[in-house]
Formats: C-alpha cells, sequence, structure tokens
C-alpha cells in the first residue's frame, strides 16, 4: 500500500508539477514586468499638475483628473445635468492645461512655482474630496461624487481647442441672456472664440435679479478714492447715466460726476455681481438692480445646465459657448501640434 501511494506521488509529480515548472521556466511569465506596468497605464493618465493652495500656503502634485474632480465640486452645483458637469469638466480641464503649458500663463505668479492656484479669482477654485463630502450632506455625498468621478471619467483627455490651439476657456455662472464678446470686458485683442452667443434658461439661478442700494456718502468715499483728481459732489447722482451698452447688454460705459467709466469698472468699485444693470435712483440713494452673475465670457454654468436639460451633449453646449472651437483629446492635440 505504502508503494502505491510512493508510486502515485511520483505520477502526480511527474505528470503535473513537471510540465508547470516547464513552461514557468521556459515559456513566457505572466507576472508583468516593471516595463509592462508602465505601458498598461496610458501616458496620458499619468499627466500631473502641481496646484497651489493659497489657504494653506501649500503645493500639491495631482493627477490631472483627479484635480479636475475637485474642481467640478467647487464650481458647479453637483445636482447639474451629467451633460452639463462634462461640459464643466473639459472647459476646467483646458483651462488647467493651458496653464500647465504655459499657454495661459497667469499674468501675476503667485503660485510659488506651481502650474495653479485654488484661487477662483485667479485661476479656478478646487476643494478636495473630503471637503465636497462635507458641503454636501452625508445625504447626497456619494451619489454626487460617482456624478462628478463619472463626468471626468468621460471626458477623460479631452479640451477645447481653436484652430489646432488650446482655447482659453473662460467661463461664468450665469449671463443676462447673452454672453459677451471678450473685448467688449477686457481690452485688448478680441478672441474668435469668446464671442457673444445667446444663453437661455438662467433664470433659476439665485440671484439672478439682485437689487442692492448705494449710500451717495458710499459713493463718494468710493470714487474720490479711485479718481482723486475729481470732486464728486452730493447732488452728482443726478447726473449718472448709462452712455452706451455691450455687444452682450452690459453697461459699457457709465457717466458719474464727470468721469466717464467702463461698466466692468464700475462694477468692480461697486462690488456687483455683473455689469449687466440697471439704475434707479430712491430717496437719495441709488438702487442698482443685476442681472446675472459673473463677467459673462465664455461658457454660462446655467446656461449650460439649462442647455443640457434640453438634451444637449457636452460637446454641443462647449460648441454653443465657445465659436467654431473643437474638442479633442490631450493625445490629439499634442500629436499634431
Ligand atoms: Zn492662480
Amino acid at each position: 500500500m505504502k508503494k502505491l501511494i510512493y508510486f502515485a506521488v511520483v505520477m502526480i509529480t511527474i505528470v503535473v508539477m513537471l510540465p508547470l515548472t516547464i513552461v514557468k521556466g521556459c515559456g513566457p511569465s505572466y507576472a508583468p514586468k516593471p516595463h509592462e506596468k508602465e505601458i498598461a497605464v496610458p501616458e496620458l493618465e499619468q499627466k500631473k499638475i502641481t496646484v497651489y493652495n493659497p489657504s494653506l500656503e501649500r503645493i500639491d502634485e495631482m493627477v490631472l483628473d483627479e484635480y479636475i474632480k475637485g474642481v467640478l465640486a467647487a464650481e458647479m452645483p453637483a445636482d447639474f445635468s451629467l451633460e452639463a458637469l462634462k461640459a464643466q469638466a473639459v472647459a476646467a480641464r483646458t483651462f488647467a492645461y493651458g496653464r500647465m503649458t504655459g499657454v495661459y500663463k497667469a499674468k501675476q505668479d503667485t503660485h510659488e512655482g506651481a502650474d495653479i492656484c485654488t484661487n477662483s479669482a485667479h485661476c479656478q477654485a478646487w476643494m478636495s474630496k473630503e471637503a465636497a463630502k462635507k458641503k454636501w450632506s452625508a445625504l447626497f455625498a456619494a451619489r454626487n461624487w460617482a456624478k462628478i468621478e463619472r463626468a471626468v471619467k468621460e471626458t477623460s483627455e479631452m479640451i477645447v481647442v481653436y484652430q489646432g490651439s488650446i482655447a482659453n476657456t473662460l467661463f461664468h455662472a450665469s449671463s443676462c441672456g447673452k454672453t459677451e464678446n471678450a473685448e467688449e470686458v477686457w481690452s485688448g485683442v478680441s478672441v474668435p472664440y469668446l464671442r457673444s452667443v445667446e444663453s437661455d434658461g438662467e433664470e433659476a439661478s439665485r440671484g439672478y435679479i439682485t437689487t442692492i442700494s448705494l449710500e451717495i456718502e458710499q459713493m463718494i468715499e468710493k470714487l474720490s478714492e479711485t479718481f482723486p483728481e475729481n470732486s464728486f459732489s452730493e447732488d452728482m447722482l443726478e447726473g449718472i447715466k448709462i452712455m452706451d451698452y455691450t455687444t452682450g447688454g452690459r453697461v459699457k460705459t457709465i457717466l458719474v460726476g464727470d468721469v466717464t467709466m467702463k461698466g466692468t469698472q464700475f462694477r468692480t468699485l461697486f462690488g456687483l455681481r455683473s455689469s449687466c444693470f440697471t439704475l434707479r435712483l430712491e430717496d437719495e440713494k441709488l438702487e442698482i438692480t443685476t442681472t446675472g452673475h459673473g463677467h459673462g465670457v465664455g461658457m454660462s454654468q446655467w446656461g449650460a445646465d439649462s442647455l443640457a436639460k434640453k438634451g444637449g451633449t457636452y460637446i454641443e453646449i462647449l460648441k454653443h459657448y465657445y465659436t467654431g472651437v473643437d474638442i479633442v483629446s490631450i493625445q490629439h492635440y499634442e500629436n499634431v501640434k
């Protein structure tokens, strides 16, 4: 019996184990070699961005699409339609890639050497997954983050180009029925894809129409600081006058006392939500009613959501707000540039 067991063990070793040893020894190994691991992950997924967080005074290196998730969480309400979130992901990726490649450098380098910062007024807003989940409350946190991940994944690597060059994909919360020609907001060269276009369905946005009331003393103080050469009197309100409007329906120039200033400058001076405004004199005060929120150039986020709700795809949304552009992968852009 012992002999029989011994014979069986020997036979199993010869019939089963030996061929396996031979195959393993002579044939190709299925364990990935180091260089195969590198090939298995597409190169573009490895693209990294350095992000300066001014509030923490820290620079973090992140995979580009991981960074884009944080931008989506910070820049657009997660309950927006998926196609609107996808359009935002592509716009945010394009902006970030423009910064990374140095095509669109920040006017002042306040990044401590990083590609981009988390200040929305300077670059674009960003928040960590943890911060986003706190913002959303436990009930929606998992669902919202999953939606953001899907929007980023389904547009991975896609960017906006105009005639083969990376587009400057500016965006804003809501316009006032029309977006704005770039050169009418910022003096300088006109940008062929940042043109005034119709933007519907923004009325649902919070504070779409907002009225503020300015005391005359407040106004005089601000104006005197900004224009020390000029004098402003208490009866100047009677002379305040909107002179003309931009293509997108915003105030182009306004006369205040004896100073003619741009509507955008008036907006900055008095902290208005947009330069699309009307004026009304009321009991020694100036009532200013604004429509929309932001500079009005490029993609309107609320307009994008409205287009998505009507069945528009992210590509259709981007092509609506950025005139004459193409949506391509980063790899395609790098191959043909
Ligand atoms: Zn910045």
